[in-house]
């Protein structure tokens, strides 16, 4: 299979060949055409290194418009380290799409978040306890997301970050497509999938 055959447009083509990417690995294979083509929601199973980043990052750069004048996509990580390289990895994916991805973590300074938050961000990658701070601030609105992507779920749960994450889900616009990826799924994780997704494709690789 080729990135062509999965339906990605002609400037995220080219954005991937600069990249170096050649062939879709498995985990992108199969979510990105769901994606691309339909209102669902996908619990991934899946490590790091499968390609999971842009599995998901793809189809939201595909979706996501210019100028919007919303957050449109959040993604949840467990760490900032996380959050800064997923915000990186598609920011590099993006070719010439004018839209504005940005980490948000704890430790990194409020004010510069609050700043580049008013100045309007399209996709948000952030940390649950920060992402919990700009909330309840009312420096983020998360009333009109497209997506909503959990990412390393089992990661969030074993490092306590699980009300958080429930009351951010709880909190955002429920008419929004859920994505939920995880190296393994205990039961917590499963419970999110229950209560705060539709019916869902399961994706394992
Ligand atoms: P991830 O699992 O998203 O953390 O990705 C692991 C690494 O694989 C990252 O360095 C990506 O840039 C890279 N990668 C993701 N998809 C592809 C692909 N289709 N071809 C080559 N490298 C890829």
């Amino acid at each position: 299979t080729t990135f062509q055959e999965l339906g990605l447009s002609a400037g995220t083509l080219e954005a991937l060949e600069s990249k170096g990417f050649e062939s879709p690995t498995p985990i992108q294979e199969r979510t990105i055409p769901l994606l691309l083509q339909g209102n669902i929601d996908i619990v991934g199973q899946a490590q790091t290194g499968t390609g999971k980043t842009a599995a998901f990052g793809l189809p939201i750069i595909e979706t996501v418009q210019e100028k919007g004048g919303r957050v449109q996509a959040l993604i949840l990580t467990p760490t900032r380290e996380l959050a800064i390289q997923v915000a990186d990895e598609i920011n590099s994916l993006k070719g010439n799409k004018r839209i504005r991805i940005i980490p948000v973590y704890g430790g990194q300074a409020i004010h510069m978040q609050f700043k580049a938050l008013k100045r309007g961000v399209d996709v948000i990658v952030g940390t649950p306890g920060r992402i919990m701070d700009h909330m309840k601030r009312g420096t983020l609105k998360l009333d009109q997301l497209d997506f909503f992507v959990l990412d390393e779920a089992d990661e969030m749960c074993n490092m306590g970050f699980v009300d958080d994450v429930r009351e951010i889900l709880a909190s955002a616009n429920t008419d929004r497509r859920t994505l939920l990826f995880s190296a393994t799924m205990p039961r917590e994780v499963m419970r999110i999938a229950t209560e705060f997704m539709r019916d869902y494709e399961t994706v394992t690789v």
